[in-house]
């Protein structure tokens, strides 16, 4: 058996009496007194406990002892003093470290949040929306199209034929030849739907939906903007009437009870009669300023009956079938509802603005 020094003491690992049990303890007591962090005291569970620790050697000393039982007994006191000291250390030391770490890991309640701002629904969504609620209430229907469209349904079943002086006013963005366009008005809309039903169904419809113009973008003009139509198409007596009637609930849903309306002749193409529709202007309740420049009347959509024409074209027979449409620009609108004076304001993705746009709609 090797002999192990400790100090001056030279021990044999198999005697355990009272006086190798007196002095392992005190000299694990002195050691455990050392350890100031768990790695040191790890250290000290190998050397007393690891593969060739002291604890471990005596263990295996047993087989040499003499007196095993009494080596047993005398040795479990130096083990459980060993346990009993290591679980003391352990548990001081985690509770340093514990409070170390919250130490460091402190949050001070008192000081402010990090703000993050609110994002708001884009102002002309919420005008499209509030317009498709109202129609919707009415038994209207939603359709959408594509903003890719043909030259056959955004002009020609609309009654403006190629070479019509009123594509002018209509210029757009060529795909391809002479064919395919960005769509210069959601009406394109309108004559796929009237195809759809064949001449044979009644139809209540609104497309709101990006256009496209060549406009040069300044502060009222902008080569893409958004358009709200409706289409009503009906076997009854239809006339400028209900038009007048319908216009006058849109108006007053989106300017307030309080708003008039007035229809002004006008000229479209795909309608007969046609007509300027205008608003009592809601700043100054109609007496003039400069919203309206002193006229008192804002100037919304272009309306009118549908041309027979547009009818007979999209497959409803202009003797049986009558029908009016409208049309009017959501930024317009927009702009005139919010004081927006310009029209890039849509389209420039500040979260200021949009944001402030939210606070109107509060107050
Ligand atoms: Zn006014």
């Amino acid at each position: 058996m090797r002999p192990y020094i400790i100090g001056i003491f030279l021990f044999r690992r198999d005697i355990m009496d009272e006086k190798v049990v007196l002095s392992l303890c005190e000299e694990i007591k002195a050691k455990f007194e050392g350890v100031d962090t768990l790695n040191k005291l790890n250290d000290l569970k190998q050397e007393y406990m690891g593969k060739k620790g002291i604890i471990t050697e005596y263990q295996n000393g047993i087989k040499d002892a003499e007196d095993k039982k009494t080596y047993g007994m005398n040795l479990n006191k130096v083990r459980n003093a060993f346990d009993e000291l290591y679980n003391a250390k352990l548990e001081e030391l985690e509770t340093l470290e514990l409070n170390k770490k919250l130490e460091s890991e402190k949050i001070d309640i008192t000081l402010p949040g990090t703000e993050i701002p609110m994002g708001a629904p884009n102002i002309l969504e919420r005008v499209i929306e509030e317009v498709e609620d109202l129609f919707m209430s009415m038994g209207y229907d939603v359709y959408d199209g594509p903003e890719v469209e043909d030259d056959k349904y955004n002009f020609e079943l609309l009654n403006i034929p190629k070479g019509h002086p009123a594509r002018d006013a209509q210029d757009t963005f060529y795909i391809e030849g002479n064919e395919k366009l960005l769509r210069s008005q959601t009406s394109a809309v309108q004559a796929r739907v009237m195809l759809e039903h064949k001449g044979e169904e009644p139809i209540r419809m609104i497309c709101p939906g990006r256009t496209y113009r060549r406009d040069e973008d300044d502060a009222t003009h902008s080569h893409n903007f958004t358009q709200i139509e409706g289409l009503l198409v009906e076997k009854k007596d239809i006339s400028l009437s209900d038009l007048k009637g319908t216009f006058d609930v849109l108006a007053k849903k989106l300017f307030g009870e309080n708003c008039v309306t007035r229809f002004r002749p006008s000229y479209y193409q795909f309608t007969e009669p046609s007509v300027e529709t205008d608003v009592s202007c809601f700043a100054c309740n109609g007496k003039g300023c400069s919203l309206c420049k002193n006229t008192g009347w804002l100037t919304i959509s272009g309306a009118g009956m549908v041309h027979p024409n547009v009818l007979r074209m999209c497959g409803y027979d202009p003797e049986v079938w009558r029908g009016f449409a409208f049309g009017f620009g959501a930024e317009r609108c927009a702009m005139l509802k919010y004081g927006i004076n310009d029209i890039r304001t849509f389209y420039n993705a500040d979260l200021r603005e949009v944001g402030s746009f939210d606070r109107k709609e509060d107050i």
